[in-house]
């Protein structure tokens, strides 16, 4: 019989490594986060880098977030033909392939909102608009550079410029501002956090109080992710967040952020070799759990993790109970979002019993 794992059977029915969500946790963080934000009035409009997922969008929705956001123009083409449309593309759209992908997406889609940073990518877009014929321009914000240096216009006159730029331009409707403090999401400490996070939305909110005085319409100032959401929507002018990581976390996340959201999705393993008295091999390394943030954690505390390789991780304690071959562990990632890349599917589980399983549809989608 082929390998179908089902609906209804139990999580010790999956072969490993295989990617699990404790429905009760992810629940929680979505209750939590909801509570949190909602009452203040500021759109939700989650992060789907982390997710991958429709389903997990519409999930999002139906708890009170509207729309999501997608890193890449190829996340939003899989997330968009699943039936999912109100997105906003946080990257860049440069390049003429790329350009003309968002060209078809918006011919679909024209719920589809882009960010620019430049006026030559700006103009690129409106000319492939322009002759595509289609007639009515995109919603676009400008990008602008809160303290991360990664994209974003520098405030002031740059951004200034690029505003009249873009409203210059017929095939692009500029409708706000993207800001996002992404250097400040792991800083540990709340205060330390919320202190620099009310300085970077400080920046944000001046710059899209300059546009409206230069006359453009900035309906949109979106900002914010798991670690400072809960401080931009404090601050008068922020109308939306864009939180992701909430859903799931990880141990990077936790060390900074504490335990607020809880670590509610892990990598299944099995030890499959014995190399000493405390010492065993399971079948997680590099394709399955990153380590760009640091080595994943055993969920039964005591066990230390290693990683022996693209498929091997080894497991070493020095008291508690010892793992045999066979034996079966849960692993914590270090950094959700590349986490989740490596795998095909979610087994969310109830009190170890699949309820669901979800595709990871935009996997691999990194254009
Ligand atoms: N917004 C943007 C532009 C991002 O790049 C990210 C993540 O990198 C997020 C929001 C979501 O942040 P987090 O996953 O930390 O909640
Ligand atoms: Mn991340």
């Amino acid at each position: 019989m082929p390998y179908t794992p089902k609906v209804g059977s139990s999580i010790s029915s999956l072969d490993t490594p295989s990617m699990i969500v404790d429905l009760d946790l992810m629940e929680s963080n979505i209750s939590k986060l909801m509570s949190q934000l909602l009452p203040t009035g500021v759109n939700i409009r989650p992060h789907l880098k982390t997710t991958k997922s429709a389903i997990l969008a519409q999930r999002l929705n139906k708890a009170g977030a509207k729309g999501g956001c997608v890193a890449k123009l190829s996340e939003a083409e899989v997330i968009c033909d699943l039936g999912f449309t109100n997105l906003l593309i946080t990257c860049e759209v440069v390049g003429e392939r790329k350009v003309e992908r968002l060209v078809e997406l918006f011919k679909k889609y024209r719920s589809i909102r882009i960010v620019v940073d430049s006026e030559i990518g700006a103009s690129k877009i409106d000319e492939a608009l322009e002759k595509s014929g289609i007639g009515e321009p995109i919603m676009t914000l400008i990008d602008l550079d809160v303290g991360l240096h990664r994209t974003g216009v520098q405030p002031g006159e740059p951004a200034q410029k690029l505003a009249s730029h873009v409203d210059g331009l017929k095939n692009l409707n500029l409708i706000g501002v993207q800001g996002y403090e992404g250097h400040l999401q792991h800083v540990h400490g709340r205060e330390e956090r919320k202190n620099s996070c009310l300085e970077s939305m400080a920046i944000l909110t001046q710059t899209a109080d300059a546009l409206r005085k230069d006359g453009h319409n900035i309906e949109v100032v979106t900002t914010g992710g798991t670690g400072t959401a809960e401080f931009c929507v404090t601050v008068p002018g922020i109308t939306e967040v864009q939180p992701g990581s909430f859903l799931f976390m990880d141990t990077d996340y936790r060390n900074a952020v504490g335990t607020f959201y809880s670590n509610s999705l892990s990598i299944l393993a099995t030890v499959i070799s014995k190399q000493g008295p405390k010492a065993v091999t399971i079948d997680t390394g590099l394709k399955s759990l990153t380590t760009d943030s640091g080595l994943a954690e055993c969920k039964t505390l005591g066990y230390t993790y290693g990683v022996l390789g693209d498929e091997h991780g080894s497991l070493m304690w020095t008291d508690g109970p010892d793992l045999d071959v066979g034996d079966r562990v849960e692993m914590l990632p270090s950094h959700i979002d590349p986490t989740i890349n490596l795998h095909d599917f979610y087994y969310a589980h109830r009190n170890g019993l699949i309820e669901e399983i979800w595709p990871v549809d935009a996997r691999g989608k990194v254009q």
